[in-house]
């Protein structure tokens, strides 16, 4: 068994619906238990910036399944969310990345684990440092809390906990 965390995140409405749809997705994976999940976050776009603010979580789950097999049932979770979407070819309804599988490196043309810009993505670290805040990433061989704090202050403006509308 490999404890894994997942990050989803999502920016088409109704944004909370496609990450509780998600989750339920993984849960009913035969392979996958889902263990523990973080809040949910609401955090600016980066990099193209001329898009909705998204929805994030990092889930822990404990998994026998390689990790290659678990990319393809994140890509499946992934498509499986992008057929409610309403504008064709527009924002995808679901990412769903792997961010640490163990404490192991994979560098493959497919699958790059630890993900490779998870040390400056708040929106990773910040759901990630609920879960697991002492846990020593690997490539880095920082806490998650080291890699919180090197963070720049300004990204964390970008980020807050969202709270569910009743
Ligand atoms: P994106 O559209 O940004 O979600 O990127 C998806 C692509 O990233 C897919 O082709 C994956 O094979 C690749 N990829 C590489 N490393 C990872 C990872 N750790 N988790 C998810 N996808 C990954």
């Amino acid at each position: 068994m490999t404890i894994v965390y997942i990050a989803l995140g999502t920016n088409l409405e109704p944004r909370a619906a496609h990450l509780e749809k998600a989750l339920e997705l993984f849960r009913a994976l035969p392979d996958v238990e889902v263990k523990r999940v973080s809040s949910i976050y609401e955090s600016k776009p980066v990099g193209y910036l001329d898009q909705p603010d998204f929805l994030n979580l990092v889930f822990e789950a404990e998994t026998d399944l390689v990790a290659l097999d678990l990319l393809d049932n994140c890509q499946s979770i992934e498509e499986e969310l992008g057929r409610v979407r309403t504008i064709r070819f527009g924002p995808r309804t679901l990412d769903a990345d792997i961010v640490l599988y163990g404490a192991e490196i994979f560098e493959e043309e497919r699958l790059i684990v630890p993900h490779p810009r998870m040390q400056e993505r708040a929106f990773v670290l910040l759901p990630l440092q609920e879960l697991n805040p002492e846990f020593v990433v690997p490539k880095w061989n920082k806490t998650v809390n080291e890699l919180v704090a090197e963070l720049p202050l300004s990204d964390l403006d970008e980020i807050w906990k969202y709270i569910q509308e009743a």
